[in-house]
């Protein structure tokens, strides 16, 4: 068994004027973190994770050093948001997904709302489970599964990676088989989509990772592209797993809207420019601050919104178990 195609695609949607999704692209280790915080500091801190899981990655194998490595990235993120107020409270998911082609296993670690999916024999089933408000008023019964996905907080997650000194991330694993996909995807694909449209779309480009990565982000604008939206596409296939491993690796540059400032660059231009090992490497780009379309004071009203919902959220939630 061996990692087949593989392919990322990252783009900035069509309401957002920066990209504050990362990725890392180091087969056998994929992950994708969603960064959240005021001015650019949700950039700063997806990258800042994603650039500790890439360096990371070449000395991980196994399941057991995923909370390590989770561990630094919090710390990485934790201590910049300490040192640099500008960046207080900021944070980010983290979903990784660790491919052990020998075992026949994958492993994850996970916090935070973006998403790791298994397409099997035409089934799409979502690996992990959000740590997001609306997850646990559904796991409590407050809200119907139906309800959570029309929810306006649905967006507000209960754990980020840097937001706290330590995290307690999900790690777990999973046997795989030939013929799995396996998609990583951040809330930007996921908040726009079903898991019938996921599941078509991958299907519909005949389970081919870039063709699908070029679908879903397409069929994501299509419905509206709220927010940023980043896929990564694996596949498991027989075979000796010291053959060649995946050749395929690329962003797409469709920013639909353009930067208002002209800053130098987003992860859009990054990840087409890139080569894959270098698709998250800090200091490959460090922007100027990226003026974005609410303003600072629009993201700290936003940011503000949030943590009183979130308050608000946990009470109920308090109330409900009580
Ligand atoms: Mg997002």
């Amino acid at each position: 068994m061996r990692i087949g195609r593989a392919a990322v695609v990252t783009d900035t949607g069509k309401r957002r004027l920066g990209n504050e999704d990362a990725y890392v692209f180091e087969p056998p280790l994929f992950a994708i973190a969603d960064g959240m915080g005021g001015a650019r500091a949700g950039e700063i801190a997806a990258d800042l994770a994603a650039s500790a899981l890439e360096e990371a990655s070449a000395q991980t194998r196994d399941a057991t050093q995923l909370s390590a490595i989770i561990a630094e990235a919090n710390r990485r993120v934790w201590e910049r948001s300490r040192a640099d107020p500008a960046t207080a409270g900021m944070g980010t998911t983290v979903t990784i997904a660790l491919v052990d082609a020998p075992a026949g296993t994958i492993s994850f670690g996970h916090v935070g709302d973006s998403r790791a999916y298994r397409l099997r024999d035409g089934a799409l089933e979502q690996v992990t489970t959000d740590h997001s408000l609306v997850a646990e008023l559904v796991e409590s019964g407050v809200l119907t599964p139906e309800e959570a996905e029309r929810h306006p907080q649905r967006s507000a997650i209960t754990k980020a990676v840097g937001t706290e000194p330590s995290v307690d991330a999900d790690v777990f694993t999973r046997d795989t088989l030939p013929g799995d996909l396996f998609l990583l995807c951040s809330d930007g694909l996921s908040d726009m989509l079903s898991e019938e449209e996921i599941a078509s779309a991958i299907e519909g480009a005949d389970r081919d990772p870039e063709a699908a990565g070029d679908a879903l982000v397409a069929a994501a604008n299509a419905r509206g592209g709220e927010d940023n939206i980043t896929v990564v596409l694996f596949e498991i296939v027989d075979g000796d797993a010291a053959e060649p491993h995946p050749e395929q690796d690329r962003g797409i540059g469709a920013t639909t809207v353009p930067p208002a400032t002209g800053e130098p660059t987003d992860k859009d231009e990054r990840a087409e420019a890139s080569e894959p090992a270098a698709a998250a490497t800090p200091g490959a780009a460090e922007p100027e601050p990226i003026r974005h379309g609410a303003g600072a004071g629009g993201r700290i009203a936003a940011l503000a919104l949030v943590v009183s919902v979130l308050a608000i959220g946990l009470l109920v939630l308090y109330l409900a178990v009580r």
